[in-house]
Order: structure tokens, then sequence, then C-alpha cells
């Protein structure tokens, strides 16, 4: 949207907003990327989704329909390289160009760096860094077109610290930052702002896979200054305001989001 201030309009909360905004979410069919479809319908954005898993992609559509807004789901698997262009080409055909791309969709294998397989380390990469690639090849040119646009890419603490047993996963999400900053300083020009989100551990089926055995959790939630991991709606918060008019001039940050993780 990229409205600038109306001071006619004294309410400057109007400015976290997503009226009428087109958005594409990877990875909506459970955890952080359904969270962030169900903020943006909410925000009044219309979306395409996408995932393998068609019930948890239509349960997605269910939420977002019943705010009022359009939504299509696409199946597409992001290890490939057909997968993330069919996906863009699909929300180009039903949206005639995106607004606000979020690549949201994710995969980790808990392996150190010695016992990390060239399938594991191909699909991390594939999935985590090569697909925002693809993703963004295919929509941004429209976003150029049309002079404005929002990238969010949603990377992860481990790009910036290194977990045990994170190894491919810390690779493709510190890879992804750096092509976060590469799209913020090639795009700013054309109105289009890209930022990175990393979080520490959240409680979705990837957090629990990690994270979920109380003798692992535990002993990384008391290294949190906040004493807890984060929650969905927390991350879906930062990401509707990353696209938002209000984060206009914000452009190639990774902003962290770790209940203080990193500060000590
Ligand atoms: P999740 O619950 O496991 O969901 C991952 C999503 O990615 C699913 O919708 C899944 O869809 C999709 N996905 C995975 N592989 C795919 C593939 N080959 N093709 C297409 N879609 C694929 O994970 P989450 O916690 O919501 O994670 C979302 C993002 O946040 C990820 O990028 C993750 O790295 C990041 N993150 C998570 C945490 C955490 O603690 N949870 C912390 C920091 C960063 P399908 O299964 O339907 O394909």
């Amino acid at each position: 949207m990229n409205a600038k201030h109306d001071p006619a309009m004294p309410d400057y909360t109007h400015r976290i907003t997503l009226a009428n905004q087109r958005a594409l979410v990877t990875g909506a069919s459970r955890g952080l990327g359904a969270e962030i479809a169900a903020v943006f319908a909410d925000a009044g954005a219309d979306l395409v989704i996408t995932g393998r898993d068609a019930a948890g992609l239509e349960a997605t559509r269910r939420v977002v329909e019943k705010k009022g807004r359009r939504c299509l789901c696409v199946e597409a698997d992001l290890r490939t390289v057909k997968g993330p262009r069919f996906a863009g080409q699909k929300a180009l055909e039903f949206f005639s160009a995106v607004d606000i791309l979020v690549n949201n969709a994710g995969v980790v294998f808990v392996d150190g760096v010695l016992d990390t397989s060239l399938d594991h380390w191909e699909e991390t990469l594939n999935v985590n860094l090569r697909a925002p690639l693809l993703l963004a090849q295919t929509v941004v040119p429209k976003m150029i077109e049309q002079r404005r646009g929002k990238v969010i890419n949603i990377s992860s603490l481990a790009s910036v610290l290194a977990p045990e047993g994170h190894a491919a996963y810390s690779a493709s999400k510190a890879g992804l930052n750096l092509l976060t900053q590469a799209m913020a300083a090639e795009w700013a020009r054309f109105n289009i702002q890209a930022n990175a989100v990393a979080p520490t551990v959240i409680l979705t089926a990837m957090g629990r896979q990690v994270w979920g055995q109380p003798g692992k959790g535990d002993p990384m939630k008391a290294r949190i200054p906040a004493r807890r991991f984060g929650e969905p709606i927390e991350v879906a918060d930062l990401v509707l305001f990353l696209a938002s008019p209000a984060a206009d001039f914000i452009c190639g940050q990774v902003i962290r989001m770790d209940g203080g993780l990193s500060a000590v």
C-alpha cells in the first residue's frame, strides 16, 4: 500500500493495515504461515497460500474466508525448481500482481556438521534459501512495475547464532539474511522493502520437533531472559507491521525476536 500519512486522518494506528493488499504466504498449511495468513486477512489482505498438505491449506483458507477475504490454495513442493515458480505464477494469475511476498516455508533437520547428509543439506538449502529466490524472481518484476511491494523472509535466530545440530539450517538462514539485504539494496529504489524476521523457538510443529522434549526445551528456555518461548501471533504481529505502510522506511533489516536471548 505504502500510503503516505494523510493529515486529515488523525488516527495514526490506521497505518498498520493491509486493506486490499494481495499477499502470497508460503508454508501456510500450519504453524507460523497459517497464523500470518489469518492476521493478514484480519488486516484486510487477500491471500494466495502455498504448501504440500492440501488439508492444512484448506483449513487456513476457511479461516481467511471467514474473515471476508479471498484465498487461493496452491499445492507446490518448494524442494524443486518448478514448485516455487509455479506458486508464484499461480499468484500472479489470481491477483495480476502480488503486493506482499512472505517467504515463510522452512525445514530443519537436527544434524551436526559431520552428520549432515547431502540429502538433508540439499532439502534445507532448496526450501529455505533457493525457493525464496525463485519466488521473488517470479513475483517481484510486477512489484517493480507498480513501484511498490514488500518482501518478508522468515529467517531464524539460528542465522546469527549456531545452536547445536543446526548446521544446514543455520547456513541456509544466514544465506537468507544476506539475500534479504541484496533484495533490499536492489529494490528500495522501486519502493520495495525487503526485510527478515529472526525468531528464537516458537512451539509450532517445527519448534516441537527440535525443542519439544523438556530435557532439551527447559534448559533453552532458561537461557532466554524472558524465560519463555515465543508465540506464533507474536511473529505474525511483526510480519504484519513490516508488511504495512508503517514500515515503509525499514529496509534490509534482520529483526531478532528472541525474548532477549541474543542480548546477553
Ligand atoms: P512448521 O510448523 O513445520 O511449518 C512449516 C511450513 O513449511 C509448513 O506449512 C510446510 O508445508 C512448509 N514446507 C516445508 N517443506 C516444504 C516443501 N518442501 N514445500 C512446500 N512447503 C514446505 O514450521 P514453522 O515453525 O511454522 O516455521 C515457519 C518458518 O519459521 C520456517 O521458515 C522456520 O525456519 C522459521 N522459524 C521457526 C522457528 C520455530 O521455532 N518454530 C524459529 C525460527 C524460525 P507442507 O508440510 O504442507 O508442505
